[in-house]
């Protein structure tokens, strides 16, 4: 059986009342971006459905992509059908038959959204259900548990069948829920914590701390490359480059050494904020995990956050190093987070880090220097890439932005 559509439901967006035009106006963008690959595809969307038509393209395919897409609940593989009772029974003879083997059960299910079709959801279940019994030799009704559920969503323009129901990727549309500054470094964990934003609907551009010649080209590469991962989310990335060679060597002047990694923080933290302001975004996101270096301790962050009121997001604070790696993994990030390239932060990393930093210690240590025109120069030296994933089809991506 040919499916000509797949239909998409949207889960948890249809609740977000007022909001829903932009909800699915971002989704429908991200559904463009990930089928970008299928110039044939259209997509339809209403208040409470999506449909992409297949227009000849690959279906399977097509399935696999919208699996990664998030602000989809679910989605099926459907026909349409015109509004009349004897072309509705064929078509859903043909669709059952077409999965079916013998000795399997099954059951009708109709929804309807316009009620003026002349069956009622009882009338529809018993009608169609009835003609399937009639013609496929050796099916039986199961109602709590068939092997092939065929499902009748009446609507007004037409009737729509589908038999099987794939959980989507869920989370909310990107986009959908504002804008947000990840800082992305080249470990394991500050990609997840970006691709765990982006799940929850925002939109991401990533700021990068760098210090040449301390870290070298080969860990810029790095960071652009896990960019590109997280760019077939959404297709593309912003990835601000800041250079931070002159300010950790401040640090290194001016701060006593067992709060120089503390002081780090706070200085990227800073221009990170600063970044923000200029491009908009409401918050900020980091890859910490609680306790899992010196400075993630609660003291730690503590000492660190004084510097901005900005909502900081963790999307990791609870998370064990284990359960990260399994997402790294999934996201294909891992691989690009092992190789084994410096970053700024390990090159001058102190041998005894405090643990338990006091906020008043290194608001004293930094009150002796004016690092302020240092920020302010690093925020104007900014380089400012735009990442674009490996796979997708670029002029398409490009008519999107
Ligand atoms: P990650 O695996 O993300 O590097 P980590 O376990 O190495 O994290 P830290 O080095 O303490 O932990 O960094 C904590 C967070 O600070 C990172 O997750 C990231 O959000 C941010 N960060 C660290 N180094 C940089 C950098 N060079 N540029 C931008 N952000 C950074
Ligand atoms: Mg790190």
């Amino acid at each position: 059986m040919d499916y000509d559509r797949i239909l998409i439901r949207y889960g948890e967006i249809s609740t977000k009342g007022r909001n829903r035009n932009q909800f699915v106006e971002k989704l429908r963008k991200s559904v463009r971006i990930a089928l970008a690959p299928f110039p044939k595809i259209k997509v339809e969307a209403s208040r409470d459905r999506m449909y992409v038509l297949l227009n000849g393209e690959n279906g399977q395919e097509i399935i696999e992509k919208l699996q990664t897409i998030f602000g989809i609940q679910s989605f099926s593989p459907a026909i349409k059908v015109e509004r009349e009772i004897e072309a509705l029974k064929q078509a859903a003879l043909k669709l059952v038959t077409s999965r079916y083997s013998q000795g399997q059960t099954f059951k009708v299910t109709t929804k309807r959204s316009d009620k003026t079709f002349e069956l009622d959801t009882d009338e529809s279940n018993h009608t169609f259900g009835a003609h399937l019994l009639k013609n496929i030799p050796g099916i039986t009704v199961n109602v709590k548990n068939p092997d092939i559920e065929l499902r009748i969503e009446v609507r007004k323009e037409a009737v729509y069948l589908s038999c099987e129901t794939i959980h989507g990727a869920g989370g909310l549309p990107v986009g959908s829920s504002g804008k947000a500054m990840l800082m992305l470094s080249g470990g394991i964990d500050s990609p997840v914590a970006g691709y765990m934003a982006m799940k929850r609907g925002l939109e991401i551009e990533a700021v990068h701390f760098f210090s040449p010649p301390f870290t070298s080209e080969r860990s810029k590469e790095k960071v652009i490359d896990l960019s590109k991962k997280l760019a077939e989310i959404y297709g593309k990335m912003t990835l601000h480059i800041v250079p931070f060679t002159n300010i950790q060597q401040a640090i290194r002047e001016q701060i006593p050494e067992n709060y120089s990694m503390t002081s780090t923080r706070r200085m990227m933290l800073r221009i990170t904020d600063k970044i923000r302001e200029k491009h908009e975004g409401l918050a900020i996101i980091t890859g910490e995990s609680l306790g899992q270096v010196a400075s993630q301790t609660l003291e730690s962050m503590y000492a660190i956050n004084e510097v901005t009121n900005t909502p900081l997001i963790r999307p990791l604070i609870t998370m064990d190093k284990i359960d990260i790696m399994k997402i790294a993994n999934e996201i294909d990030t891992l691989e690009i987070s092992n190789r084994p390239f410096e970053d700024c932060c390990t090159i001058f990393v102190p041998s005894s880090p405090k643990t338990k930093p006091k906020r008043e210690k290194v608001e004293h240590y930094e009150s002796f220097f004016d690092f302020e025109p240092m920020i302010d120069e690093a925020v104007q030296k900014t380089e400012t890439l735009v990442i674009k994933p490996v796979s997708k089809n670029l002029t398409e991506l490009n008519e999107l932005f």
